[in-house]
């Protein structure tokens, strides 16, 4: 039965992003679904989590969501103009 093969690669796993396997790293993390990720891979995309993150901050600041209920004041008001949940700043 060769279709089985293909499920028993599978047990090894590997890096989705870089493509090395478990053993020739020092840390291969499970992500969601079949996602996979080395240490190595895991500092390169924490750096470009960063960068990409930097960009937008400013427009994130201008605008908070409030936990309880969802809405977007802006970030000048100190409570939700919805609900009244005081708004966490910074
Ligand atoms: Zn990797
Ligand atoms: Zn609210």
């Amino acid at each position: 039965m060769w279709e089985n093969n293909t499920q028993e690669e599978n047990a090894v796993k590997v890096c989705s992003f870089c493509g090395k396997r478990q053993d020739q790293v020092n840390r291969l993390t499970a992500g969601s679904g079949d996602v996979n990720i080395c240490d190595e891979c895991v500092d390169l995309y924490r750096e470009h989590l960063e960068k990409e993150a930097g960009k937008p901050v400013d427009k994130v600041k201008m605008v908070q969501v409030c936990s309880t209920c969802g809405a977007h004041p802006p970030a000048s008001h100190r409570y939700c103009y919805n609900c009244g949940t005081q708004l966490i700043q910074g």
